[in-house]
């Protein structure tokens, strides 16, 4: 398990000199292991290397792990995947954000469901940014009223916008995406509303993620290796 210390420290350093050669502030950007699909053994490998954020995408397999990991309790947890209705429950009282909120009605559960005693719920509206049929979130334009109605829920607290682009290829084109989900935060700022949160980049495109002003990039593979599975 060195080496997921080593490709941890690796991803940490390309992220420091991604924040320098693109002028953004030292530390603005965090990393959230994307941990599904990875053994139990492979996230305790990442804790022991100081790796606290830590993502899921399928509600049971996550709460398997959570059990598991229950003497790690500075773990936080984020959900990624696609919220379907009848999870929830489960989702707001286990994660301490949910990163693809893509609809009101989903907001609202969530909002329903978060247990009163715990912070309210960190969420991310998701943006389908290339218009992708087969990709879950808003269009650009349907951010604002999400927003808008996301602040009038108690229990969730909306921190920004995430994506997770078409595959492109070269750098120029995947920046030119991200920078479209940076107009659109900026955008909701100059309407009042206190969001600080662009949860966009993933192990193939963090790097122009980091350059167009992501705060959160999200990294499986390049942390952990092949998924198992799905
Ligand atoms: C799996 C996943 C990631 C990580 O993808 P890698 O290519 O393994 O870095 C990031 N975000 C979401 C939403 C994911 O489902």
């Amino acid at each position: 398990m060195d080496d997921i210390a080593q490709s941890l420290r690796h991803i940490q350093e390309q992220i420091r000199d991604f924040e320098k050669k693109y002028h953004r502030k030292l530390n603005s950007v965090a990393l959230l292991a994307a941990s599904k699909g990875q053994s139990l053994e492979k996230i305790i490998a990442a804790y022991e290397a100081k790796q606290r954020l830590f993502g899921e995408n399928y509600l049971q397999e996550a709460l398997a792990k959570m059990a598991e990991l229950k003497n790690y309790p500075d773990i936080e947890w984020h959900y990624i995947g696609n919220v379907q209705r009848n999870k929830t429950r489960k989702i707001a009282e286990h994660f301490a954000w949910v990163h693809s909120v893509a609809d009101a009605q989903i907001a609202q559960r969530l909002n329903d469901h978060r247990p009163a005693q715990l912070a309210p719920l960190n969420i991310c509206i998701e943006v389908n940014v290339s218009h992708e049929a087969s990709k879950s979130g808003v269009n650009l334009s349907e951010i604002l009223p999400l927003a808008n109605f996301c602040q009038t829920l108690p229990h969730i607290r909306l921190r920004g916008l995430m994506t997770i682009p078409a595959l492109e290829n070269n750098f120029t084109d995947q920046r030119a995406t991200f920078e479209k989900l940076a107009l659109a935060l900026k955008d909701l700022q100059e309407h009042g509303i206190q969001v600080d949160t662009l949860s966009m980049g993933m192990s193939a495109d963090f790097e122009a993620a980091i350059a167009a002003g992501t705060t959160i990039v999200r990294i499986g593979t390049g942390i952990f290796g092949k998924r198992e599975g799905k």
